[in-house]
């Protein structure tokens, strides 16, 4: 690899002794792993039947976490399992941050830098389906991918905003009671997963990128209430975009502290098996808990009526939670308490469907929340059927007609309309994949 030559004599500056130990771990490809996905799976079923070899288990000394594992197989991400949430893909370091964030409280939890979504998707599983948890990005593309990443895990506790810090700041001061800041950085943690990052590196963007999330840090402490937590993370080595930053922070935040060295984490990839990442954790003492305005739970007549007709064909026992149709027409199931955000959301908890005149039309993410025993109208396909639904293709099955959910096993992949024999097919074209 064609490492830039300051960032190497920094490393060796650094790590004195140990430096030939790193250089050689640049010899060999890049860990991979997976985390299976708890809220849609039992861990034992996973284990049992793997849709491909699975390697040790990854364990961090405080986090009870042991749904980790490394791979290898290299196509992950295109097995059927894959597109019904029951595992997502993730660089092994990075998976750290939970040691830090396991034993938190966590009613109102807030991932700020987000997208494509690893570590929101570890805090929803710590999170279990309870609370809230805003999962937010500030680029728009990215933060579509990670809609559609919430979507696919079934996180139905999950608002996906795209704002920048500063307007969240705004709308939440004092308010989470933790905050996740998994900055963006200069990368060097990730010079083997992601070479095409080494060519933009240099000590100026470095101070670049510790400048950015200063800013970011200052936001993201704004929205911590009393007794509640910031944890900070980044894929790099550097000093100044980690310790010194850490430091820093508690230097302008004197209502901060830090609880020792069990609050801090450097992963050097001599070290542990995966690339380089830093972690720490900062708790609030003092301040002030605030509240903020929850969404109207609003139904009107007419909805609950074609809801309610749906519903008695669709659900074993009608669904639980607060739902409301908003603004937009559509129907929602939130999460208690869920904060009117006044930003711009692509997400809002679990988006049941939608109206036209009198008929309730559901919608995927309403599929890819629901278990196996809560609908009445599953289908379970074949391996080959599944292939030929997740290209985009209708499939003959006697089924009486209406709204059904498909998927193998017990585990939904999408929505379709059986028509006289024939399933249509409902999976949003962008979903869609060729095999
Ligand atoms: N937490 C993510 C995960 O686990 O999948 C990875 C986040 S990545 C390290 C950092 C993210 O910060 C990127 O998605 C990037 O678009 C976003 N970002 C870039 N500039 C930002 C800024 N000024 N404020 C907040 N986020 C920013």
């Amino acid at each position: 690899m064609n490492l830039p030559e300051k960032f190497l004599k920094r490393m060796q500056e650094r790590l004195g002794g140990e430096y030939p130990a790193f250089l050689a771990s640049y010899e060999r490809p890049p860990y991979k792993a997976l985390r299976v996905n708890t809220l849609k799976t039992e861990l034992v079923e996973f284990i049992d039947d793997p849709p491909f070899p699975l390697g040790e288990q990854i364990e961090f000394p405080e986090c009870e976490e042991i749904n980790q594992f490394y791979i290898e197989e290299e196509k992950a991400g295109s097995y059927r399992e894959h597109f019904a949430g029951l595992y997502y893909l993730q660089e092994p370091s990075a998976m750290c941050v939970g040691e830090l964030t396991a034993p938190l409280r966590k009613e109102r939890v807030l991932d700020l830098c987000a997208a494509p979504g690893g570590k929101t998707v570890q805090l929803a599983m710590q999170m279990k389906g309870d609370g809230i948890l805003i999962s937010n990005e500030i680029d728009a593309g990215r933060a579509k991918i990670l809609s559609q990443n919430v979507e696919r895990m079934g996180i139905g506790n999950c608002a996906v905003t795209n704002a920048t810090p500063a307007q969240l700041a705004q709308k939440f001061p004092a308010y989470f009671d933790l905050v996740l800041a998994d900055a963006p950085c200069s990368g060097e943690g990730m010079f083997k997963k992601e070479p095409e990052a080494i060519p933009h590196w240099s000590e100026n963007n470095v101070s670049l990128c510790a400048a950015r999330q200063r800013e970011i840090l200052d936001c993201a402490a704004d929205m911590v209430a009393d007794g509640g937590c910031l944890v900070y993370s980044t894929c790099t080595f550097s000093e100044e975009e980690d310790e010194w930053q850490a430091r820093a922070f508690l230097k302008r935040h004197p209502d901060f502290r830090m609880d020792g060295e069990s609050d801090e984490y450097k992963i050097y990839p001599h070290k542990f098996k995966g690339e380089g990442h830093y972690c720490v954790r900062f708790e609030r003492c003092g301040g002030e808990t605030r509240n903020a305005k929850p969404y109207p739970v609003r139904r009107n007549a007419q909805a609950n009526k074609a809801f309610a007709e749906f519903a008695k064909n669709f659900f074993t026992a009608p669904p639980e939670g607060e739902i409301t149709t908003l603004d937009d027409g559509r129907m929602y199931r939130l999460p208690a308490g869920m904060p009117v955000l006044g930003v711009r959301t692509l997400r809002l908890g679990v988006e049941l469907g939608e109206f036209d005149g009198n008929i309730f039309k559901p919608a995927h993410a309403l599929a890819m929340s629901l278990k196996r025993e809560e609908g009445k109208r599953f289908v379970s396909l074949s391996g080959e059927e599944c292939e030929r639904y997740l290209s985009g293709e209708t499939i003959e099955k006697e089924i009486a007609n209406g709204w059904c959910v498909v998927g193998f096993g017990k585990y939904p992949l999408g929505l379709a309309k059986a028509v006289n024999g024939i399933l249509k097919n409902h999976l949003p074209k962008g979903l869609r994949r060729l095999f």
